[in-house]
């Protein structure tokens, strides 16, 4: 029997808006993001609370715009359509973190639906509020709401992914257009972007639309909602990073795997399981609640939503460039390869820094001599000039950053470009740009002060290139010997010699020429 993966995500977003869902409180109280005053740090437990999100009798839910503009953008973002009215609902559980016994979340009238994120399609984006936190410490139980209240985005998506390694490039993509709508760092480890995922396998002749014969029927087989044959999925929470996800779909396929090979039927209860990242297994949780356990009835203190158009064609107009489209216009308009674009996209800082140094070069270019504008230098040129910029920044740099212990902000584009065209232009070699580099990184100055001060720049006295070439030749008669005898090799041995007489100024290329011609 051939099975294959039938995956389906089911992802919650915490967005950075200043206050909270439906209150005035401060939304600082949870893991921190970057935009806010400072990183990595929480509020001191419940202080950043108020009457309103600890769900006391009398008050009142005010929405928050900005958290709705927010949901609105990511939907047109992942390719959602946004209905002219939407609402929201209470779904009613009863827990600790739950001060309201019920949750404020969208039931049957969502933010956006219908969308898709490559080749997996979106099957609705909603927006709620988050619950507080419980910790369990020693035997002891604590709850912290602080995050009570915490605007939230719940993103669907079809069980469309075949693969955990897919599961795990969609959930990356995803943080990725959090951070470059700027809507939320969706950090997982802080628990920004929160992950469960659902699994089931099928027979591949399942996949197929057709009737439900007793035979399927037996096999456990369901109709899911786009008239597809599905089996009963489990569910698995708690995890928490991308490694997470795609071990326990792992661990998940081997397990049904086998209960579909020893029974010939499907594992027959629909269920939850946690993740224990220690053992690398999940386990089970308990039976899952059908949507109408939950009582969902649309909540009465909040006015219903109309979504205007004129409204959302100024939010899309108001879409940043995606990661997507960004690395298209790379390879398309500077020429970088598939590899150099992606690695570019995954920090939208680093892609201005490129961009910047570009325009820097663009205009050295100018001003080289070279016939054509520096646009139709550039084009003429483009592989090999963003080959030499992806090398030297995707490379060199981020090398640099990781051996100083700087940042980007420590080199500006100007400098980056002017050491680019340093090397371009054979007034330094390789070797020794990259000691300029770490001295541009501490200390600021220009590479070429730095290049002309510590004497780093190419020989360009051909007699003191041949002096030193000579002076080899003299100290090596054994060498020579044997390259005349026809050990071609030894040259390169002659060409280290004078490379470590010129202390790395001369160039290896026409060392080696010089040597060959006084050689033979
Ligand atoms: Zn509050
Ligand atoms: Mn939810």
């Amino acid at each position: 029997m051939k099975l294959e993966n039938v995956i389906g995500l089911e992802i919650h977003v915490q967005l950075k808006t200043a206050s909270k869902m439906f209150c005035a409180c401060s939304n600082d109280g949870s893991p921190r993001q970057s935009l806010r005053r400072s990183a990595g740090e929480n509020q001191a437990p419940n202080t950043t609370i108020c009457p309103v999100c600890l769900g006391h009798p009398g008050t009142l839910p005010t929405p928050n715009k900005q958290a709705i503009e927010w949901s609105a953008k990511t939907a047109l973002a992942l390719n959602c359509s946004i209905p002219h009215h939407s609402k929201f609902d209470r779904k009613h559980y009863f827990y600790p973190d739950l001060p309201k016994a019920y949750q404020i979340s969208q039931y049957d009238e969502p933010i956006g639906t219908k969308g898709h994120l490559g080749e997996v399609r979106i099957h609705r984006l909603h927006l709620e509020e988050d619950a507080a936190k419980l910790l369990h410490k020693n035997g002891e139980s604590f709850v912290d709401y602080n995050r009570g209240g915490t605007p939230l985005m719940e993103i669907v998506t079809e069980a469309d992914i075949k693969t955990p390694e897919q599961a795990g490039e969609f959930l990356r993509e995803l943080r990725l257009i959090m951070r470059y709508l700027g809507v939320s760092d969706a950090d997982m480890e802080k628990g920004h972007l929160r992950c469960d995922a659902n699994i089931s396998l099928r027979p591949v002749m399942a996949s197929r639309n057709r009737p439900l014969t007793p035979s399927l029927v037996k096999e456990g087989a369901l109709i899911g909602g786009s008239g597809e044959i599905l089996y009963p999925k489990t569910e698995i929470k708690n995890l928490n990073s991308f490694k997470a996800v795609e071990r326990a779909l792992s661990y998940e396929i081997i397990r049904q795997t086998k209960v579909w090979k020893e029974t010939g039927e499907a594992p027959e209860e629909q269920g939850t399981r946690g993740w224990d990242e220690n053992e690398g297994k999940t386990f089970v949780q308990r039976v899952k609640e059908e949507a109408n356990d939950y009582r969902y009835f649309p909540e009465p203190d909040i006015p219903e939503l109309d979504f205007d158009k004129n409204w959302v064609t100024k939010l899309k107009a108001e879409l940043p460039e995606l990661p997507n489209q960004l690395r298209g216009r790379f390879q398309e308009q500077y020429g970088f390869n598939a590899v150099d674009a992606k690695l570019i996209s995954q920090d939208r800082a680093l892609a201005s820094f490129i961009e910047e140094t570009i325009s820097e070069l663009l205009g050295w270019l100018e001003s080289s001599g070279q016939e054509g504008s520096a646009e139709e230098i550039w084009e003429k040129n483009k592989a090999k000039l963003s080959k030499l910029v992806s090398g030297w920044v995707l490379s060199k740099l981020l090398g640099a950053l990781s051996k100083t212990g700087k940042e980007l902000a420590d080199i500006t584009p100007e400098n980056m470009a002017e050491l680019i065209t340093l090397v371009y232009s054979n007034k330094t070699n390789a070797t020794n740009a990259v000691i300029i580099l770490e001295e541009v990184l501490n200390t600021k100055t220009n590479p070429t002060e730095i290049m002309n001060t510590k004497d780093l720049g190419q020989m360009s006295d051909d007699g003191a290139v041949e002096a030193a070439v000579d002076k080899v030749i003299a100290d090596s008669p054994k060498q020579v010997a044997e390259f005349r005898a026809g050990k071609e090799a030894v040259l390169q041995y002659l060409v280290g010699q004078v490379m470590k007489s010129t202390r790395g100024k001369a160039d290896a290329a026409s060392v080696g020429q010089i040597l060959k011609n006084k050689l033979s």
